[in-house]
């Protein structure tokens, strides 16, 4: 029988494009997503995309903090594993909401880790992120470099890593793959899915992809004294899809070994590049130019960041395909078949 997974946050950006790889290569997978930052046409179209594989996809709207919706939901359902993407993202919003991200991220993590040891389900991916590494002294990053949190927002990254080292160190029966995330951008090449922030976008590629659809009539950029380059800011840009691929790499991970513990690994492709490249980048695909505003530095911002991919590669067989160039082609696909999202120009501000 396929293996059943349960994935968190499902109809986000990248659960959404990680649920369609997970469909495709055989799995059977259930969403749970509270809607808080997407739509649920996003699930319609992974279905639609995902062909003869659509059936095996269901989803619930479920907060993680419903304790009880998820005791009937894991009653009903057994699972082979969880990817737990389901959180609040915004760096901003973290500075100014502490309580909402510390209430949202680590309560609804709890909760899920509780439901799971309920049920006899301890294997788990779970999405973290690069800037877990803070303002690092070093680049590449490796899985080993020093971690320091600078706001709320990965403040509960780094807790809910710990959370998952006390667990297995606790009870040897937990497998968890970390995955600390680079820069994930683009979109499915169908063009049917991709990112669609709500309200104000805070990432680059969104907000370049908004300016080129005209909805927004420039790009700020922040920081243009780095020593870098450019002297704008350097990071590390996976494509979403190939990002989508490692989830599948770790899961097969941790259905092969039995006594992995928990094991953390980075998702990038190892290659650093500056905001004004990728602007340019973006404008020789599309063809459209992307008018910019130089501003100061923005605040917790880092220089250079990018990873270190060895330890995927070697353990998990997995390596990032895609370049910068497909990246920018899949996003601009994406934005001009879906220039308000999965919205229209009322529901979007
Ligand atoms: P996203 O906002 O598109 O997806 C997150 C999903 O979780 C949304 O659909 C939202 O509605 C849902 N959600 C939030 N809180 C929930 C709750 N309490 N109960 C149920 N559903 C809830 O974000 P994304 O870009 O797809 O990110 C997915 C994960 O990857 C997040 O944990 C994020 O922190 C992490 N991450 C993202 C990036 C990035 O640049 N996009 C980088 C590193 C790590
Ligand atoms: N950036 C920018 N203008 C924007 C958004 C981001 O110049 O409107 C810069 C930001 O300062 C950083 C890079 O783009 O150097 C990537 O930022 P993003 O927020 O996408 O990712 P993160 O900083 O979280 O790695």
């Amino acid at each position: 029988m396929a293996r059943r997974i349960l994935v968190t946050g499902g109809a986000g950006y990248i659960g959404s494009h990680t649920v369609l790889q997970l469909l495709l290569a055989g799995f059977g997978v259930v969403v749970v997503d509270n809607l808080d930052n997407s739509s649920e046409v996003a699930v319609e179209r992974v279905t639609a995309i995902a062909g003869k594989y659509g059936k095996n996809l269901t989803f619930h709207r479920i907060d993680l903090r419903d304790k009880d919706a998820l005791d009937k939901l894991f009653a009903s359902t057994k699972f082979d594993a969880v990817v737990h993407f389901a959180g609040l993202k915004a760096v901003g919003e973290s500075v100014q909401k502490p309580l909402l991200y510390y209430n949202n991220n680590i309560i609804g993590t709890i909760a899920l880790l509780e439901a799971m040891v309920r049920h006899g389900c301890k294997k788990l991916v779970f999405s973290s992120s690069a800037t877990v590494y803070g303002w690092p002294k070093k680049v590449p990053c490796t899985e080993e470099s020093p971690l320091c949190a600078m706001n709320p927002y990965g403040r509960t990254k780094l807790m809910i890593e710990d959370i998952c080292r006390d667990i297995h160190r606790a009870d040897k029966d937990w497998n968890i793959i970390l995955l600390r995330y680079f820069n994930p951008i683009g979109a499915h090449p169908s063009g049917n899915i991709g990112e669609d922030p709500r309200g104000f976008p805070n990432n680059l590629m969104p907000f370049v992809q908004q300016v080129a659809v005209g909805r927004r009539p420039t790009l700020t950029v922040f920081g243009n004294d780095y020593s870098t380059k450019d002297g704008t800011g350097v990071r590390d840009y996976i494509h979403v899809v190939d990002l989508a691929d490692g989830h599948i790499a770790a899961l097969q991970k941790l259905f092969k070994a039995s006594n992995l513990g928990c094991e953390v690994y980075n998702l990038g492709t190892g290659k650093g590049t500056s905001v004004l490249e990728m602007v340019a980048a973006f404008e020789k695909t599309s063809g459209k130019k992307i008018p910019v505003v130089k501003a100061g530095r923005r605040h917790g911002d880092a220089e250079i960041l990018y990873a270190s991919t060895r330890k995927a590669e070697k353990e998990l067989k997995w390596k990032a395909k895609y370049g910068i160039e497909e990246m920018c082609r899949d996003q601009w696909n994406w934005a001009k078949k879906n220039p308000w999202g999965y919205g229209s120009p009322d529901s979007t501000s």
